[in-house]
């Protein structure tokens, strides 16, 4: 199977999907969100840096970001591929990607972007749960993203946690870094015939099927 990039606002269901297909294709969801926030428990000059830069809404700078990622994609586990939530964030970070996989003599596979409204993300905000041990996200807004008992992750059975930066003011920040640093990206992949568009508004089911259309079709 072909490397799945996802790109979407904020709250756009990038965490969500990349779940769903990493469960059913049985290949690593590399959240670099995740990464980071793992690195923010540790009480040190680095975690309170990137503390302080995740609150202000703002990217991560790009030696960190390529660290993590360097080290995570030679894993043995990434071999058949995997899907990259969060990453690449900018169009720098995309053009230092290629040259990294140029590098490693990996394809890129395919860009799929969750298209979604400013106004549901910021929605989904609020009521948006995960889990500390696996990463799964929850919502409590919507029926079909609630967990089976409330508060407490379905697999890993540990009580829920929101993330800091998902309030309102942060969200701002945070949409207003995607529009400025993440968007240009869209028009970077359609150049290069890489990206797919899923409206991420319908329900999940079918969100999730057209995204195992494109990944089935690659
Ligand atoms: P996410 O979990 O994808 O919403 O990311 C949460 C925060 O982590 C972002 O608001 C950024 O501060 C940081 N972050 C995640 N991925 C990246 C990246 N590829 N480059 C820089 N910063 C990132």
């Amino acid at each position: 199977m072909k490397s799945v990039i996802f790109i979407a606002p904020p709250a756009g269901g990038k965490g969500t999907f990349s779940n769903m297909i990493c469960s059913k294709y049985n290949i690593p969801h590399i959240s670099t969100g995740d990464l980071l926030r793992e690195a923010t428990y540790k009480d040190n000059e680095m975690g309170s840096y990137i503390k302080e830069q995740m609150q202000l809404g703002n990217l991560i700078n790009d030696e960190i970001i390529f660290e993590l990622i360097e080290k995570r994609i030679v894993e043995d586990d990434c071999k058949n591929g995997y899907v990259l939530d969060g990453f690449p964030r900018s169009i720098e970070q995309a053009i230092t990607y290629e040259e990294l996989l140029l590098s490693l003599n990996k394809d890129l596979g395919c860009v799929i972007l969750l298209d979604t409204p400013k106004e549901i993300a910021s929605k989904r905000i609020s009521g948006r749960l995960s889990c500390p041990k696996c990463g799964k996200v929850y919502n409590s807004f919507f029926n079909e993203m609630k967990p089976k008992y409330e508060n407490i992750c379905d697999d890993c059975k540990v009580s829920l946690i929101k993330r800091e930066d998902d309030n309102e003011k942060t969200y701002e920040l945070r949409y207003n870094t995607y529009i400025e640093k993440t968007q240009p990206l869209i028009n970077y992949y359609k150049s290069k015939n890489l990206l797919y568009v899923v409206n991420s508004t319908l329900s999940p089911e079918e969100v999730l099927k057209q995204i195992e259309d494109i990944i089935r079709g690659e």
